[in-house]
């Protein structure tokens, strides 16, 4: 180990391999931008303890809670990846800041999957899959996007921008946060009282919410009697934030046409799970908006050189609001 060195620990369930790939573009990065600094990002078991002892800072994907007991002078973690919620719940008893991976090209990847799947529910993908299993030959009357109408339930890093890729696709879109808030041709609502309101019109409701305890099962039986009859969900954020055993019963009893899950309670999920099976829900394995490495690590290095040059620590997790 060099001396006169920042160290900078992965911590990380990731495998060797994978940890491996991170640390040599991290350090790639860091050696292209850094004039003033020298920072060599290890993997956490590459550290002494006495080395861990020192680290103000570290960067996580998926730790294991008790990898950072050892970390004493731990002021904040940069996270990997953009959700951040199980981390939130399992660290709670620690003091430093989390801080997540907020990166326009990450927010760009989670619009351009918004509009798939919207797509795919609006040119009615789902209803001609289960007609060429039956061989049956029938059109289906085409609607216009301006005569759909979607509502995206989260106007934030992810939310906002898909939003703004759903208007410019022609479609008639909603939002709701917690907070007021203007977006160009978005029919914004906000709080309690706006969620029924942006809901009861929808098509198609997109779920870009964080897990917190405000919106643990918000997706319940009550939702779902508020959402319009027929109208379809894509759950894109937390499983936790869907009832699934309300969703279901909705689904066979026709209230929703059709579900879109890319995240579930459990991942991956089990295989015995009746999700799987139910014809009116498509499961997909977590793929909506992956970290994308390269900008992951430009802004990861930023943060981290902005914190060594300034002692400003990037937009955390506000430990009130959850997220
Ligand atoms: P964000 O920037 O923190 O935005 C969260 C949005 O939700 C904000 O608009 C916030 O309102 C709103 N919100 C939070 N609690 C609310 C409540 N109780 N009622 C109404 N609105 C509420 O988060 P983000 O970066 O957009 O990410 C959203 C989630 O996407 C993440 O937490 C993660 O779970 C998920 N995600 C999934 C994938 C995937 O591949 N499937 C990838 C990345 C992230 P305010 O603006 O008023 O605060």
């Amino acid at each position: 180990m060099l001396e006169n060195v920042i160290y900078c620990p992965l911590i990380s369930q990731l495998s060797p391999k994978e940890q491996n790939i991170w640390v040599d573009n991290l350090n790639k990065r860091f050696k292209m931008v850094n004039h003033k600094n020298f920072v060599k990002v290890v993997r956490d078991d590459e550290l002494t303890i006495e080395q861990k002892q020192q680290c103000e800072f570290a960067i996580v994907a998926n730790p294991i809670p008790s990898d950072l007991s050892v970390y004493s002078n731990l002021k904040w973690i940069q996270s990997l990846w953009a959700g951040v919620e199980k981390l939130v719940e399992e660290l709670s008893s620690f003091s430093f800041h989390i801080v997540r991976l907020i990166d326009p090209t990450l927010s760009q990847i989670m619009s351009e999957a918004v509009l798939a799947w919207s797509l795919y529910l609006h040119r009615q993908m789902p209803a001609y899959l289960a007609q060429q299993k039956d061989c049956l030959w029938k059109q289906l009357p085409h609607v216009l996007p301006n005569e759909r109408n979607i509502c995206v339930l989260g106007l934030g890093e992810l939310g906002r921008l898909s939003t703004e890729v759903l208007c410019q696709h022609g479609f008639n879109v909603s939002g709701w946060s917690q907070s007021e808030k203007l977006i160009n041709g978005v029919q914004c609502f906000y709080g309690d009282v706006g969620l029924d309101k942006a809901i009861a019109n929808a098509d198609i409701v997109v779920c870009l919410l964080p897990l917190t305890v405000n919106t643990h099962c918000l997706v319940n039986q009550d939702f779902i009697l508020k959402m319009k009859r027929g109208s379809s969900l894509i759950n894109f954020a937390r499983g936790g934030i869907v009832k699934h055993g309300d969703l279901i019963e909705a689904l066979d009893n026709g209230r929703i046409e059709h579900a879109v899950l890319d995240v579930f309670d459990a991942e991956p999920l089990e295989a015995k799970s009746c999700l799987w099976q139910h014809n009116k829900i498509t499961v997909l394995p977590h793929i909506s908006a992956p970290t994308h490495m390269k900008s992951a690590v430009n802004i990861v290095v930023n943060n981290i050189n902005d914190y060594l040059n300034t002692g400003k620590i990037a937009k955390a997790i506000d430990n009130v609001k959850g997220y």
